[in-house]
C-alpha cells in the first residue's frame, strides 16, 4: 500500500514513520508532478493551513487534489489538514479543498488552551492520546453521512465521511500507532 504525504510544510515526516511502522510505503508529494504518482492514500499534515493553502494554490495542485478525493482517494487530515477539507471554515470566507461537509473554527481552544494533551475515547479503536497544537474542532457536521468519531467536552475532534478521515489532534505526536491504524485499515481496506 502506498501513502501520499503532503510535505509542502508541517508535519509530514512524523506521518511518515508511524505509516511506514506500519507496513505502508510513503512518499513525499512537493509538487504538482508527483500527484502523477498512483498512491491509495493521501495525508493532509498539521501545520499552518493558509500557508499549505497559498502552497497548494501556487503550485496549481488544488483542482487535481480535490478532484481525486472527490472520484474517492482516501484521505486523511490533522489540525490543518482538516480546516483544508472543510467546506466551511467559521469567520473565514476561503476555503481550500473544501471537500468534506462539516464547519470548523480555527484556533478554536483560544490562547490558555492553545496546546494540550489528554487521552480520550475514540470510535471503534478506544482510548488514544490526543495532542492538540492551536488546533481547531468541528462546529458543525452538515450531511448525515458524517460521522463522529471523537469528543473532547462536547467539541467535535475527529469525524469521518466516506473516504474522509479528519482529527483536529496530532496522533503523530504521539507513539499511539491505533488512529493511523484505523485509516489504512478502515478506510482506505474499506474503500477498495
Ligand atoms: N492553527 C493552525 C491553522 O489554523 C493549525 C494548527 C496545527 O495544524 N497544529 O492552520
Amino acid at each position: 500500500m502506498k501513502i501520499g504525504v503532503l510535505a509542502l510544510q508541517g508535519a509530514f515526516q512524523e506521518h511518515q514513520n508511524m505509516l511506514e511502522s506500519l507496513g505502508a510505503e510513503t512518499f513525499q508529494i512537493r509538487q504538482y508532478k508527483d500527484l502523477n504518482t498512483k498512491f491509495d492514500g493521501l495525508i493532509l499534515p498539521g501545520g499552518e493551513s493558509t500557508t499549505i493553502y497559498k502552497l497548494l494554490s501556487e503550485l496549481n495542485m488544488l483542482d487535481d487534489l480535490r478532484n481525486k478525493i472527490q472520484n474517492g482517494l482516501p484521505v486523511f487530515g490533522t489540525c490543518a489538514g482538516l480546516i483544508l477539507l472543510s467546506k466551511k471554515i467559521k469567520n473565514q470566507s476561503t476555503t481550500a479543498l473544501s471537500t468534506m461537509d462539516i464547519e470548523c473554527s480555527r484556533n478554536a481552544y483560544g490562547r490558555q488552551l492553545g496546546s494540550f494533551s489528554v487521552n480520550s475515547n475514540f470510535a471503534d479503536i478506544g482510548e488514544v492520546p490526543m495532542v492538540f497544537i492551536r488546533a481547531p474542532y468541528i462546529t458543525q457536521v452538515n450531511a448525515n453521512d458524517v460521522e463522529i468519531l471523537a469528543k473532547i467536552d462536547g467539541k467535535i475532534v475527529a469525524a469521518k465521511q466516506k473516504n474522509q478521515l479528519v482529527t483536529a489532534f496530532h496522533p503523530e505526536l504521539t507513539n499511539n500507532i491505533k488512529v493511523h491504524s484505523y485509516f489504512l485499515n478502515n478506510i482506505i481496506n474499506m474503500s477498495k
